[in-house]
């Protein structure tokens, strides 16, 4: 009764086509979560995203939940929480993504969800970070805990003055750095990011995590681009 009324005054929108929620629906209408394209990844070891690590770090899953395309509706929601202030999105898919991967067996493979770090800088002018709501909305269906604190994003920043800007940006490389290794001793992590696209991102996030001690790490995304 209280939520018709609500919804009467403050209408509620599909985050990825902007047509109203009607009662039931949540952050994303029934339509789009049935249109936009899922890799189901969770369902064979041997899929396309697990396909862009091998050979370059040991990973127990990589999974991720849509396929990314350039124009379509995964993008425009994946824009939406990165850049519109709509942590939400994240959180939702997170609770909803969760589900498939405990009824597949992920509960009991993983002991804390780690999410890719955004530098510090970044995350004062984006208020949260992307990957950390997804993450939140995975462990609560997991029923696993989550930890922003060991994984962190440094840059090193050559002094290279002479070289252009556009030089000096790709200058700027992305480090990650752990914090109370102790803590992740021979734990299973399953870490988080919003899209994977390269898999670099990943990669150093894992190599960073297996060096401080980790005993092993799975990867689990909203988005993956073929
Ligand atoms: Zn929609």
């Amino acid at each position: 009764m209280l939520s018709d009324f609500i919804s009467l005054f403050f209408p509620r929108y599909c985050m990825a086509c902007g047509n109203s929620l009607v009662k039931g629906e949540e952050v994303i209408c029934l339509k789009c979560d049935y249109e936009m394209p899922r890799t189901e990844s969770h369902e064979d070891a041997q899929n396309f995203v697990a396909i862009k690590f091998y050979g370059k770090v040991r990973l127990t899953d990589a999974v991720a939940c849509y396929k990314f395309s350039k124009h379509g509706k995964v993008q425009k929601l994946l824009h939406r929480l990165k850049y519109d202030g709509k942590p939400s999105i994240g959180e939702f898919i997170g609770r909803k993504y969760g589900i498939e991967l405990r009824d597949n067996g992920f509960s009991e493979c993983y002991d804390l969800i780690v999410p890719v770090p955004l530098h510090k800088i970044k995350l004062r002018r984006r208020k949260y970070n992307q990957s950390a709501v997804f993450a939140d909305g995975l462990s609560q269906s997991l029923g696993l805990p989550f930890s922003d604190r060991h994984l962190v994003r440094t840059i090193k920043t050559s002094t290279q003055t002479r070289k252009s800007r556009f030089e000096r940006w790709r200058n700027v490389e992305s480090i990650f750095e752990i914090n109370y290794p102790e803590v992740l001793k021979e734990k299973r992590i399953l870490l988080v990011d919003d899209v994977i696209t390269t898999g670099s991102t990943i990669e150093s996030c894992a190599n960073a995590l297996l060096s401080a001690g980790c005993r092993s790490v799975g990867v689990a995304a909203i988005a993956a681009a073929k």
